[in-house]
């Protein structure tokens, strides 16, 4: 007082919200409060306000970037990745509204609007005479829902799209809990011929143990690796480890965010199989 409030219902009102900046910066520690913080709270609850209405007024599109197979010397396959067009921001990353999505549970009806529109898309290429695979990332939310294998079936059926090139991408992050349900959904998505890929690996905790029981079939190694690849000799063991292991394993391996052709050629050395990045093409 006062220069946080001239009132005691303010006072706790902005004191509130430092203790939720607290809470976000990991507990355990103190924060104190500034007008940005009540900034920062009302642009996030415009934004989820937002969010709401987008799939019903068809703000979300898909891009998709390529993905170079370096055995058949072309692109084989495609990652569909999303964006939403707001109507006053224009283009919102989904690293900033995906979160919120998962948050109120919106990713649900989201995931569902992605996998129908790839798959509907995809099934149009392969009339045209072009037989890619299409990847789709799907949010732990989505994994842990119970309805998603029959929904990921329901929407094969519809879209006649092949199940065998549809490659679900999934993160570390969501495989963190080791839980059985989930070991049960990858099975039950391997059954049907879905692919399984494991998405920005190494960013997460993966026990070796687990990663042996999963049914994946392909595993992404994550960006920041390949970024550093050529000053950093640690990046390049790393690169090299994870490649020999996925071999082991029985998985073929992505490489996502080459920029160079340098970048390109040490991983194709390496044994990489496919090659994904800003140095093909952006999404
Ligand atoms: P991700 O699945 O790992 O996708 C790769 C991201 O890296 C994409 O960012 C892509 O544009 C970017 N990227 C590709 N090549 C390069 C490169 O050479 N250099 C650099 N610097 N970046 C590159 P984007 O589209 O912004 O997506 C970010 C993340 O948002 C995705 O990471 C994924 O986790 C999530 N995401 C995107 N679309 C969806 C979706 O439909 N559903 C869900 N649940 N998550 C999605
Ligand atoms: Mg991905
Ligand atoms: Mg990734």
């Amino acid at each position: 007082y006062p220069d946080d409030g001239d009132n005691a219902e303010t006072l706790l009102k902005h004191a509130d919200t430092a203790m939720y900046h607290a809470k976000s910066e990991g507990r355990d520690n103190c924060q104190f409060y500034n007008i940005a913080l009540t900034l920062q709270a009302e642009k996030r609850m415009h934004l989820e306000n937002d969010l709401r209405d987008a799939l019903e007024k068809q703000e979300f599109f898909l891009v998709y970037q390529p993905q170079f197979d370096i055995a058949a010397e072309s692109f084989q396959s495609v990652e569909a990745l999303i964006r939403w067009n707001h109507p006053k921001q224009g283009s919102i990353s989904p690293l900033d509204f995906i979160p919120l999505a998962e948050e109120n549970g919106l990713i649900i009806p989201i995931g569902e609007w992605v996998l129908r529109t790839a798959c509907q898309d995809a099934a149009r290429w392969h009339q045209q005479g072009h037989c890619l695979e299409v990847a789709v990332n799907l949010s732990p939310l989505q994994i842990k829902n119970p309805g998603l294998v029959q929904s990921v079936l329901d929407i094969l059926a519809e879209t006649n799209f092949p199940p065998e090139k549809l490659v679900l991408e999934i993160t570390e992050g969501a495989l963190m809990e080791h839980n059985e349900n989930t070991l049960s959904t990858l099975h039950a998505l391997r059954n049907h011929n879905i692919q399984i890929a494991l998405d920005d690996f190494g960013t997460g905790y993966s026990s070796m143990n687990y990663l042996k029981r999963l049914a994946i079939n392909n595993l992404k190694v994550d960006q920041s690796f390949i970024h550093g690849l050529l000053d950093d000799d640690d990046n390049l063991a790393i690169v090299r480890a994870i490649i020999s292991l996925s071999k082991n394993l029985g998985f073929t391996v992505t490489a996502e965010g080459i920029e160079t052709l340098e970048q390109a050629q040490v991983l194709k050395h390496f044994g990489c199989e496919t090659l994904q990045g800003f140095y093909f093409s952006k999404p």
